[in-house]
Parts: C-alpha cells; structure tokens; sequence
C-alpha cells in the first residue's frame, strides 16, 4: 500500500513538472477583451519581473494605454525582435496567440513547461518585446464593450459599418491602422476603391500616419530599432513575408527566415507581393521599407468567406495547434542571422543618406 501511494506521489510529480498548465493565465475559450488582456499583461509582468519590463508607449484615440512588454535581462540588450496583436480589431486570436505565447515562454524560462527549451538562452543576446493590443478602441468596438468609451458611441454608430461590430477592422476613428503606415503607398493604397470616410474597414485615412496609434508605433519602431518585426492577424495560415519594392534588399535573407516559419506551420506558402495598392501600409511595409528591416504579416487561422473571426473556442484548434511554434522560429531564425539583418539595414541607411 505505501509502496502504491509513493509511486502514485512520484507520477503526481511527474505530470505536474511536464505539463504545460501550471500557472497558465491565458483563457483559451473565452472572447479576450481589451480589459482582459491588459490584466493578463500586468498579471505576467508582476509574476515573472525578473525577466518582464513593462512601458506604455502611447495611447489610441480614446485614451487606452498602447501597453509593450520587454522580456529579457535587467540590462536592456542591444537587438530585439518585437511581435505585435491586433492592429486589426475583430482579429484578437493575435492578441491571444502572442500572450498565450507569453506566457508560456516565461514558463518555459522558469522550468515551468518545456513548450520552448531554449527560452532562457536567446535573453543572453536578444531583446522581445510583446506589444498585444496595438489597437483597444477597434477592439472593444468589435466587442460592443462600450464601458469607458461610451461618449464616443455616437460617432462611432454614424460611420461606416459593414454588417456588425463585430467585423470591425479599423481604429474608434474608423481608420484601417495596416492601411495608414507611412511606407511611401499611402497615395496609391486601394487605388481609389477603398472608403472615402470613416468606416469599419477599408478607409486609410486622409493622409499616412493619421491615426494615433500609428504614430506612436513608428515612434516606437524608429527608436527601438528591432531586428525584425512580427505583425499577427487572420485569417488565411499564411504570411505575408515580402513585398516587390523591398524585396531584393534583403538577399535572401526574407526567404530563409520564411521557409522556416512554413515549415513549423505548414501554412500555405504565398508569392512576393506585388501591388503596391494591396499590400501597402501595413506595419510589416513600413520597417521595410522605411527601416531596411524584415517585416512578417502572420494570418492566423484557416481561411473562409466571413469576416469575422472564428469562434473563442476554436483558438486552441484552429490557431495554437499550429501556430505555437511560430513566435519561436523568429527568435531563433533572427537570433542566428543578426549580423546580416544589421549589415542589410546599415547599407540601406547609407544609401538613403547619399540619396
Ligand atoms: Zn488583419
């Protein structure tokens, strides 16, 4: 009998040290709302702050926090790689996906899962910086959480609104944020076929950077300078990894990095993009194009003729089961490749200044 009841206590132990659920905050099923995620945020912060640095780099339109979390060693590194959640509103599988990731990366540091072995390793010489909710106003519109931005429900109900809230894409100010990065495209972007006002997708703004937040991004951006920028959305399980008019420039240094994010996924693999009116001012554009640093457009979750997300439920099966490797590819892929993404954005540097 004690025999039984020790190796019952031996396997209790065992399960408890391989399982990835101890201390898990993240809820798989439940629609993560704005309040919800910025919780989850101080939550980790507190909790793993030897390794998490917490900042604001700004606020949206109606005030809310742009909250960015560092994770790393006291001292700050010199490289980093930043992965940003929701600059579209109705696509908060992004925001989940990065703080589930979070989360079990910071797990994975303290011995709590073995999700990611070599978590510890890549703070000795790389900076992350979790930015999960680039876009709270669009979010709690998608949501109908009017709760503290009630007094700019009228505007928002007299613009645009293509069937629900809850397909909404844009800012509260009713401007698609991947529409309106100043990459160069701003002119030619939807080539006279998206919205001409405010609207819950498709209209880009008056001119590049419109938005708030957007300006705050490229501040940021601009002064952290990151090795690469992940940028994640749905839907499609693919990425949208170059463009024509960057894509020489980083000598095959975007293709490699990519067929390693494809093979962990086995998302679809997509073409260059071509048209500027298509793929122009998005965040992943602008590093490129304004940086000479690569930029990745990740879309989450398989594709359908609706626009609004799946359900909360089907995260885990339809985003987690394949995506939870992805995050970490870059940090690796970046991590390896760090002397050749600094020579490429120096020498593009360099030439902009002789130009
Ligand atoms: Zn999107």
């Amino acid at each position: 009998m004690i025999k039984s009841l020790f190796f019952a206590f031996i396997l209790l132990n065992v399960f408890c040290l391989f399982s990835q659920d101890i201390s898990y905050v993240i809820e798989d099923d439940e629609k993560y709302k704005c309040s919800m995620i910025l919780e989850d945020l101080d939550y980790l912060s507190k909790k793993y702050d030897n390794y998490v640095f917490p900042m604001q780099i700004g606020y949206s339109e109606f005030g809310i926090p742009l909250k960015v979390v560092r994770i790393g060693r006291k001292q700050k590194s010199k490289y980093s790689i930043l992965m940003v959640g929701n600059i579209h509103a109705r696509e908060d599988y992004s925001s989940k996906l990065v703080m589930k990731f979070m989360n079990l990366y910071l797990m994975s540091i303290n011995g709590e899962s073995n999700l990611y072995p070599n978590a510890k390793l890549y703070l000795d010489s790389l900076d992350i910086y979790i930015f999960p909710l680039a876009n709270p106003d669009g979010l709690k519109i998608a949501h109908e959480d009017w709760e503290g931005i009630e007094k700019h429900r009228y505007d928002v109900c007299n613009m645009i609104i293509k069937e629900t809230f809850a397909e909404w894409k844009a800012n509260g100010k009713g401007i698609d944020l991947n529409d309106s990065f100043d990459d160069g495209n701003h002119h030619v972007k939807h080539g006279g076929k998206g919205e001409e006002t405010p609207a819950s997708e498709d209209f880009k703004g008056n001119y590049p950077a419109e938005p708030i937040e957007t300006q705050y991004i490229q501040k940021f951006v601009q002064s952290l300078r990151p090795l690469m920028t992940i940028s994640y959305h749905t839907k499609g399980d693919l990425v949208y990894w170059a463009d024509a008019k960057t894509h020489e420039m980083f000598d095959g240094l975007d293709t490699e990095i990519n067929n390693k994010v494809l093979e962990v996924s086995g998302f679809e693999e997509v073409g260059v993009s071509q048209n500027p009116e298509t793929y122009g001012c998005g965040l992943e554009n602008y590093v490129r194009a304004k940086m000479g640093l690569p930029g990745s457009c990740v879309e989450l979750s398989k594709s359908d003729n609706n626009r609004k997300q799946y359900a909360d439920s089907l995260f885990n099966k339809l985003v987690w089961s394949k995506s939870k490797q992805i995050p970490m590819v870059y940090i690796k892929e970046v991590f390896l490749r760090k002397k050749k993404i600094l020579s490429i954005s120096k020498s593009f540097t360099l030439n902009k200044s002789e130009n």
